[in-house]
């Protein structure tokens, strides 16, 4: 990395993504600042050279480029509105949060009405890539400020997919809504077949044996099926609360262009009833709970 590819930036965010993200932007070399709601998970990054701030407005003030990594669009959208109105107009903004398609729009209306250069940036990979640096960064933004992002980019990513210049329209994160009905549709499958040959009486290895090396096996199958079958469900990569909220993101983006997703539909009660059994900060593929009913899954926390 050169003196003229090193940027000073301001994160929001810090949670599984957010800091994982963080901390390859420090060992790439950049300034990093960093806010988090609950500072506590935010000061370890210290050890690693950020800036640990206590407001975002302090994060973003002298940032070349801001990336927020929160909860949802609304979270974004209130943390933002704080901190805009300090950063430095001409920087960019780095949106890495998954977002409802409505929200993408708001928030690059937020970022012009402060002179911001507002990039839809969200991420596919979970929280080993995030750790890696291997994320793959989908991202729709002005040509003009690539050059300023691009360093951000390389440093949490291993590959990044523009998808077009009009942030407004949300390309990346309609691309990455796509994505993610496909990993909540194959991490529900998941745990149904579990829950099946539990329910049957079949051994997993005979299922896992009867597909192996054929069209139906993937590694996404036996990556979710060992976090339930090993009781490795904390800590999440990716949490039950968080899979419902994309899996709703999904279903209303069907539903406002005229598709019904049925699956996805469904995957968002399997989750939240998953987290009313008291699975909610656990892996996504806690959402096999979600098959047994509250005394089955008492009687048998485990497959
Ligand atoms: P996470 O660990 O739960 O982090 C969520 C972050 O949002 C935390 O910093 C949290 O702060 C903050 N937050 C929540 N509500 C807030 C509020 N009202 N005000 C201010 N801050 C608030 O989630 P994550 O897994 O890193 O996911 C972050 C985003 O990336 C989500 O949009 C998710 O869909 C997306 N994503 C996740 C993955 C994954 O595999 N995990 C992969 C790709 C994309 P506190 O610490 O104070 O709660």
């Amino acid at each position: 990395m050169t003196e003229s590819t090193l940027r000073t930036v301001g994160v929001l965010g810090t949670g599984i993504m957010g800091s994982a993200m963080a901390r390859n932007l420090v060992r790439a070399g950049h300034t990093v600042r960093v806010w988090n709601r609950t500072r506590a998970k935010a000061e370890p990054l210290a050890a690693d050279g950020a800036q640990v701030v206590g407001t975002p407005v302090e994060a973003v003030r002298d940032a070349d480029v801001v990336l927020t990594m929160l909860y949802d669009g609304g979270t974004v959208r209130e943390v933002m509105r704080e901190a805009a109105p300090a950063a430095r107009p001409g920087a960019a903004w780095v949106q890495s949060t998954t977002a409802g398609l409505e929200a993408v729009g708001e928030l690059a209306a937020l970022a012009r009405e402060h002179g911001l250069l507002f990039y839809d940036a969200p991420v596919l990979g979970t929280k080993q890539p995030a750790e890696a640096g291997q994320l793959t960064v989908l991202a729709a933004g002005p040509a003009e400020g690539r050059d300023a992002v691009a360093p951000v980019f390389d440093a949490v990513g291993a590959r990044t997919v523009w998808t077009g210049e009009d942030s407004a329209a949300a390309t990346a994160t309609r691309l990455k809504l796509v994505a993610n009905s496909w990993v909540i549709a194959a991490t529900a499958a998941t745990g149904e077949a579990l829950s099946l040959a539990k329910a049957l009486g079949v051994d997993p290895q005979g299922f896992f044996d009867l597909i192996a090396g054929g069209p139906l096996d993937m590694g996404y199958l036996h990556a979710k099926a060992g976090l339930i079958l090993d009781g490795r469900l904390t800590p999440p990569s990716f949490a039950v609360t968080t899979a419902e909220k994309d899996a709703r993101l999904i279903v209303e983006a069907g539903e406002r262009h005229g598709v019904r997703l049925d699956v996805a539909a469904a995957s968002a009660e399997r989750f939240a009833r998953a987290a009313a059994q008291g699975h909610a900060d656990e892996d996504m593929a806690a959402a096999y709970f979600a098959s047994f009913d509250d005394k089955a899954a008492e009687r048998s926390d485990r497959p």
